[in-house]
């Protein structure tokens, strides 16, 4: 009887448990999307525990809702862009790393890849060159990487206050996330996959803080012959 007794309140505790959370992932996701649409952040830190307590579970939630698959790694950049902002526009720029993804390359890249990433030869043929060039004159340390493995090496041996990330928003989130002791920023490509991807230059320098914000034009890519006018 006792034995019984206690399965039933097992049970029951973890039947709350389950409202518990279920609600916590609503209200989350209801305070994300509010963030997405209108640009405002409302309990950024109940957001920033669910995210990274119930990251597996809260993607599996939305999937069950029909919600794109993006829905909480979006949620994810964006509270972790605004709760930064300001921390990272307080760092010098020399305390800063620029990480650029190498599926940005061009086709035709002949750079080679050593054990911190692409050695970009500034050809300009990609967006990377001329925002590594401008990164480092600002004085930024510019990586450009295949990976997470690289993030880490890159992380372990450099000394670094601030970052901003190029990636498709499941590595920028996941990253940010690994880097939260370090104001991340980070700005997720316009079209992503494995080769020919596609960023926002200006949103890039606009993050980076070489132009003003309303000098920002969207949906810039790196590709076309076009969009290698409009970034060199
Ligand atoms: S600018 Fe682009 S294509 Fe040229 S070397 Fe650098 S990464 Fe490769």
């Amino acid at each position: 009887m006792i034995m019984y007794d206690f399965y039933q309140i097992i049970g029951q505790l973890i039947f709350i448990a389950g409202i518990v959370i279920i609600l916590l992932l609503s209200l989350s996701l209801i305070l994300g999307k509010i963030l997405i649409r209108q640009n405002r952040l409302i309990f950024p830190k109940l957001l920033l525990f669910t995210l990274d307590m119930f990251y597996g579970p809260f993607k599996k939630f939305s999937e069950n809702l029909g919600l794109e698959e993006k829905i909480v790694d979006q949620i994810g950049v964006e509270v972790r862009n605004k709760v930064n902002k300001k921390a990272f526009e307080n760092s010098e720029p020399g305390e800063r790393l620029l990480i650029l993804p190498h599926c940005l390359r061009n086709a035709d890249c002949e750079a080679k890849l050593d054990s911190s990433g692409l050695k970009c030869t500034d050809c300009n043929r990609c967006v990377i060159g001329p925002l590594k060039k401008k990164g480092e004159n600002m004085g930024y340390k510019v990586f450009i990487i295949p990976g997470s493995t690289f993030l880490k090496k890159i992380a372990e041996k450099n000394k670094f206050k601030a970052v901003l990330g190029v990636a498709c928003y499941q590595d920028l989130n996941l990253a940010m996330m690994k880097l939260s002791n370090f104001s991340c920023q980070g700005v997720p490509l316009l079209k992503d996959g494995c080769i020919n991807t596609k960023v926002d230059y200006n949103e890039v320098l606009e993050k980076m803080g070489a132009i003003e914000p309303k000098k920002k034009i969207r949906g810039v890519s790196c590709n076309t012959k076009q969009d290698k006018r409009s970034y060199i």
